[in-house]
């Protein structure tokens, strides 16, 4: 009995002391009312976030110790729809899949991540790597490494010749014939079978896609690429295992037929028409712009050499029309969510995407809200995305009010993921 009462006494103790975090924050972004708060004190305990309170408080225990955030905005932790962590665009990416390896690309992913995790983004959707992606989401995970956290699709699925055929442009004796097990599918019960494949691989998500796209070493960057059948198969699969679908899609045919399809997001969008944008409401289909991919690669084919020449015409007319397309989509009313395609530019500059959404018709504090609570549900993750008690402590800080001055988005000061500090400036 005396030892029950010391122990007891031992566990009061401890839950008493147990350190709490008081952030002291100027402005705060508050997402769910849609405003910006003054002179806020955010309370972590361990992982979460406490409590939530007017006014600056202050500790009542030496063990707390207090965050002075009261030259800056507060924001919850950035989510990025669309990110390639594998990989950074370089005159030299065609070459790197013959010279390295897994090992190689798993050091570079790890870099990457971090560099995501400083910008101020806490969480990301991985579309597309070669599996690295989905290891590199179990460190994070299990504290190995640090980067935000991760859902991955691990490798995406294409058809034979399509975007995500890892053989495109390569010899015949060195170009495996790729199936299921690599991403390519032909047919509805290949295409079962490639998204059960990628579900014992330990994907989150399933991307496919549905058009040509840009960077792939082939002709078209825009025509269909599956059949409704083959992507009705997927999504109806996906969804057996609790995972959504992401359709990268520059072309209209291929966009209309993801969306009947059962698709969850657009990625690109580029050539949308006003009738796919309706069928993107009427659906409750979500478009992920990524105009800073679309920017990115305009500039980028105008330096010679930097692509190989097949590429060049596809980025020169696809590129600039992204950040058009997202304009008349947002006026129209169609669902957005905020993704970038960093990978196809550098990590970290993730944060430009913002800029851009702003220039073209949407209001700062909206796109805070899509790379926040709106990608959130999207993830179905509600313990992220909003800054009150209960969530997870991914909180981050910019210098500037961005419902003010937008480009504050692209130098983030502060980022706590999970109750622990990775910067503060
Ligand atoms: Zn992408």
């Amino acid at each position: 009995m005396r030892l029950f009462v010391i122990t007891l006494f031992f566990f009061v103790y401890l839950i008493s002391t147990a350190q709490n975090t008081y952030l002291h924050c100027g402005k705060l972004i508050d997402v769910e009312q849609k405003k910006v708060q003054t002179e806020m004190t955010v309370v972590i305990s361990e992982n979460m976030i406490k409590t939530v309170v007017k006014g600056y408080q202050n500790p009542s225990s030496n063990a707390d110790h207090v965050i002075d955030l009261k030259n800056k905005t507060v924001l919850p932790g950035l989510i990025d729809m669309h990110v390639h962590l594998e990989s950074e665009q370089s005159a030299s990416t065609y070459l790197n899949r013959f010279t390295m390896n897994e090992a190689d690309i798993a050091f570079e992913t790890a870099k990457n991540a971090k560099t995501t995790l400083l910008a101020g983004f806490t969480t990301v959707r991985d579309l597309g790597g070669t599996g690295v992606n989905t290891a590199l989401r179990n460190a994070i995970d299990k504290g190995v490494a640090e980067g935000p956290r991760i859902y991955s699709c691990g490798k995406a699925i294409g058809t034979t010749g399509g975007h995500a055929d890892p053989s495109n442009g390569i010899k015949k004796d060195l170009a495996e014939n790729p199936g299921p097990l690599q991403g390519v599918i032909n047919g509805p019960d290949e295409a079962r079978a490639a998204v059960r494949q990628r579900y014992k691989n330990g994907a989150d998500v399933i991307k496919i896609t549905a058009t040509g796209g840009v960077l792939s070493v082939a002709k078209n960057g825009q025509n269909p690429q599956f059949t409704l059948e083959e992507i009705k198969a997927i999504c109806e699969t996906a969804k057996d295992y609790d995972m959504h679908v992401a359709a990268h899609a520059h072309g209209d045919e291929g966009m209309q037929r993801a969306i009947l399809g059962g698709v969850k997001t657009i990625e690109h969008g580029t050539l949308m028409s006003e009738k796919t944008m309706g069928l993107m409401i009427e659906y409750d289909v979500f478009y992920v712009p990524t105009i800073t991919a679309g920017k990115e690669v305009s500039d980028k084919a105008k330096i010679k050499g930097f692509y190989p020449e097949i590429i060049v015409p596809k980025a020169a007319e696809i590129g600039p029309k992204i950040q058009g397309t997202f304009q008349t989509a947002y006026k129209k009313g169609v669902p957005i969510a905020f993704g970038t395609d960093a990978g196809v530019f550098p990590h970290g500059l993730n944060g430009k995407e913002f800029a851009y959404m702003t220039e073209a018709g949407m209001p700062p504090i909206e796109t805070i809200i899509c790379a926040t609570s709106t990608n959130a549900k999207l993830l179905k993750n509600d313990k992220i995305g909003v800054l009150k008690a209960g969530k997870l402590a991914d909180i981050i800080a910019v210098e500037d009010d961005p419902t003010k001055n937008i480009k504050t988005m692209e130098k983030v000061v502060f980022v706590m993921k999970d109750g622990k500090v990775y910067k503060n400036e």
